[in-house]
């Protein structure tokens, strides 16, 4: 019987995963996931991403012992680690889901004309995304640069097929591989801050499924409504699964469309509809990274490139750890700390108070976010911080600075996800919450707080940062 090595990366998941069908078809089926800590201009995984990669990969391991297999866990170049698996296993094909990263795109291509030089068939599949990059084009064939005439193409096309059920077994190869490691190896050190992610988070497919339909049966009715609110739980709370893979976007795109009975029930702006058009968001960032493979590091706009920006590390520190003194900013900021995750509206308002208020590159932000989002995804994040700092495709035009007080009232008008992030404000009548200097000191003495110093003072004024940002922003447009 022929044995093909499936190499998993973020497609984390037995069912919908068209590598691993493809392979268990043709007969052995050798299940490995590479840690690559090698490729050159690789963003390597960050703390909170490593958290939760070995947590997923322990529950596919068990999904796979379920099905009479396992996983078998590498490090190091993944083209070394293949053909050398391979060999020992006397393996004759290799199979993988495609991955759009620039770096992985430019090493699985390489890997493709080594491992085919050395006699193996290697067959790649499609199981991340709804719409491949190079299959939806302008009329003119060009790449989309904005996002509705985008998702307008998208909703237009042929759906995207049906999510496929998993192997019921797998068959194990004769010849065992003779070099892997365990999980201790591959994740030597614990990631300091993961007591939260623990007690928010459970990886992999089983529980991205059970939150999956939680979400179709409690939360999707409203989701039009509610998916701007931080304060209820008004979001499906699955990027990370679908980052991850443990759930598939073709799984969701159907799912959703099972619930509302069909593509020809949906109602333009009706919550189904909104949560799909939600998941092209996902389908644009990986369209634009595909076609603009610099877009991690460059701005869209060159003008973007002669920013005057500040670099105050104290105030970043500031930021970074929910001590700005604007409370739907901290709010999120220690919402992400403790939990690896934070509301998308609030991602935006405390994104846009980085870069506009205190004028930092959106890099820095990009890169904290990096390091502590269990959803970490290049395309996504990218695609955030541009659209924040103005500097993206489809970016929110140079004049719109989100003000963070107003913010906080209209979308969490009663202040309860400030108070649940913000102890120190919980006693703070509603309306001062979003903005405690504006209080007088008899409410602030009974509410237990001290301005400077149980909650900080504000950073900086907002009326006069939103003026810097104006002017910063005027002399590159007019030197674009
Ligand atoms: P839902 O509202 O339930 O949406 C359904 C799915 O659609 C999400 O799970 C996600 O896969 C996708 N989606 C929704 N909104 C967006 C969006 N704006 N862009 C791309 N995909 C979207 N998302 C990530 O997955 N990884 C990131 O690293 C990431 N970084 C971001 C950085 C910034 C500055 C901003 C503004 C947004 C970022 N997002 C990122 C997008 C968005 O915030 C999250 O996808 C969303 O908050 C996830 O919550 P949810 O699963 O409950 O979303």
């Amino acid at each position: 019987m022929p044995t093909t090595i499936v190499w998993f990366r973020q497609d984390l998941r037995l069912a919908d995963n068209p590598a691993l069908r493809a392979a268990a078809e043709r007969g052995a089926v050798l299940p490995v996931y590479v840690l690559d800590d090698t490729t050159p201009g690789a963003w390597t995984i960050g703390g909170a991403g490593r958290w939760w990669l070995r947590q997923s990969l322990e529950a596919l391991d068990r999904a796979l012992h379920e099905r009479g297999s396992r996983l078998v866990l590498l490090q190091g170049d993944p083209g070394v680690a293949l053909t050398r698996l391979a060999a020992a296993a006397e393996a004759d094909s290799v199979m993988w889901n495609r991955a759009y990263e620039p770096f992985a795109i430019a090493r699985d291509t390489a890997l493709k004309t080594s491992l085919t030089d050395r006699g193996l068939s290697v067959v790649s599949h499609n199981g991340a995304l709804l719409f491949e990059p190079w299959t939806v084009a302008t009329q003119t064939g060009q790449p989309y640069s904005v996002y509705t005439p985008f998702a307008k193409a998208c909703l237009k096309a042929p759906a995207p097929p049906s999510p496929a059920p998993a192997p019921v077994r797998l068959h194990t190869p004769e010849v065992s591989p003779t070099e892997e490691i365990g999980f201790d190896d591959l994740f030597p050190t614990r990631v300091v801050w993961s007591q939260g992610l623990a007690a928010a988070w459970s990886p992999g497919e089983t529980k991205a499924h059970s939150t999956f339909t939680r979400f179709v049966a409690d939360i999707l009715e409203d989701y039009g409504d509610k998916r701007n609110r931080p304060d209820v739980e008004g979001t499906s709370r699955l990027s990370p699964h679908l980052h991850w893979g443990e759930l598939s976007p073709r799984q969701a795109w159907h799912g959703v469309l099972a619930a509302c009975g069909g593509a020809e029930a949906l109602d333009p702006g009706r919550s189904s509809e909104v949560y799909l058009k939600e998941l092209l968001w996902r389908e644009f960032g990986y369209h634009i990274l595909f076609h603009v493979p610099d877009l991690p590091t460059a701005p869209l706009k060159p003008a973007f490139a002669h920013f005057p920006w500040a670099d105050d590390k104290d105030n970043r520190n500031a930021w970074r750890f929910g001590r700005t003194g604007y409370p739907i900013v901290d709010a999120g900021m220690r919402q992400l700390r403790t939990t690896g995750w934070m509301h998308n509206r609030v991602r935006m308002v405390a994104g846009s108070f980085l870069v506009k208020d205190l004028l930092e590159d959106w890099q820095h932000g990009a890169c904290w976010f990096w390091d502590n989002l269990v959803d970490a995804d290049l395309a996504s994040n990218t695609l955030g911080w541009q659209w924040v700092a103005g500097c993206g495709p489809d970016a929110a035009p140079y004049f719109r600075i989100f003000n963070p007080v107003k913010q906080g009232e209209k979308f969490d008008p009663d202040g309860a996800y400030v108070r649940r992030w913000l102890p120190e404000l919980e006693r703070l009548p509603q309306p001062y919450v979003h903005a405690p200097w504006t209080a007088p000191k008899s409410v602030l003495a009974e509410a237990g707080v001290s301005l400077g110093t149980t909650y900080p003072t504000p950073l900086v004024d907002h009326g006069e940062a939103r003026g810097r940002a104006l002017d910063a922003l005027q002399r590159i447009k007019h030197a674009a």
